[in-house]
């Protein structure tokens, strides 16, 4: 865990106003009240989007919303973020994988933020795309649910997205899990993998994939979520994780621990070698 929060009574007060923490940051070792975390989330956020050029005037950005805490967190940012940059039009975007008893909770919440913000919201399920939900494809026999459920579900946010016009699709992709993608690539040895940049900015063409929230930690994403009523319990899905992504996860939490900062340094460390190897910005281009 790279941050500490504590409950209500107990905690000291934050750096920035005399309010009761709820949150220390071991990285830049300061402790913040809900109201400076919030402004700190999106104030980081901000400068992500500004530094890569990822939304640039006029765009038409599909939010990739799963209903689960970090695509919410990313929604309710670029709603109030919007309104700020030019000519910005935002719609969403749900993939119904077909998995009982997990996707229909989350498909509620997505529905329901979608029209308390009076957003354009397309669902669209594996059945549709691939004429199989993927229970049906687990229960014949694939072996590998997460894989497939990422190849498929981004093929579906593309379809989607060409259907609106969108110019980018958002994910709600943080840096949790940006670091754990890096280590699972080094693992594999996925050179292409390894030397994709963590964003797309401007250029190479075509739909852009944008991760506004790739350097938030995935703590203070539930936190935002928490502290700005969005957060919801919802099931987790019952083929959640592969063994490798687990295992990277592990040893990064550990890490982190141990060694705050360590999650941001593996994704900038990352970032530096996509630089180099000409994939910054726009797309990859590892030797071949
Ligand atoms: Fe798909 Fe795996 Fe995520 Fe479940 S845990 S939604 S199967 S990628």
């Amino acid at each position: 865990m790279a941050g500490a929060v504590w409950a209500a009574g107990m905690s000291p007060a934050c750096d920035l106003c005399s309010e009761a923490a709820v949150f220390l940051d071991r990285v830049r070792g300061r402790h913040l009240c809900g109201h400076h975390l919030i402004l700190d989330v999106e104030e980081r956020v901000r400068s992500t989007l500004g530094e890569y050029r990822l939304i640039l005037p006029g765009d038409r950005i599909a939010v990739a919303l799963s209903g689960g805490k970090d695509s919410t967190a990313l929604l309710h940012l670029l709603g109030k973020i919007a309104p700020s940059l030019q000519g910005i039009t935002l719609s969403a975007i749900t993939v119904d994988e077909g998995i009982a008893g997990y996707r229909e909770a989350t498909l509620r919440v997505a529905r329901d933020m979608a029209a308390a913000m009076d957003l354009e919201h397309r669902v669209i399920s594996f059945e549709e795309l691939a004429g199989s939900t993927l229970d049906s494809m687990v229960r014949r026999g694939e072996d590998h649910p997460c894989s497939l459920c990422g190849i498929l579900r981004m093929k579906a946010l593309r379809v989607a997205a060409e259907e609106r016009g969108a110019t980018a699709i958002a994910t709600g992709h943080n840096l949790n899990d940006e670091a754990q993608t890096v280590v699972m690539n080094c693992l594999r040895g996925d050179l292409r993998g390894f030397t994709r940049p963590p964003v797309m900015g401007p250029g190479g063409g075509g739909m852009r994939r944008i991760k506004p929230l790739f350097r938030i930690p995935e703590k203070e994403v539930a936190l935002y979520g928490m502290l700005t009523g969005i957060f919801r319990e919802l099931p987790e899905c019952p083929y959640a994780g592969s063994a490798l992504r687990t295992e990277a996860r592990r040893i990064l939490d550990r890490l982190e621990y141990l060694c705050p900062g360590t999650l941001a340094r593996v994704v900038e460390g990352q970032e530096e070698v996509s630089a180099i190897w000409g994939g910054m910005p726009g797309g990859v281009r590892a030797p071949e």
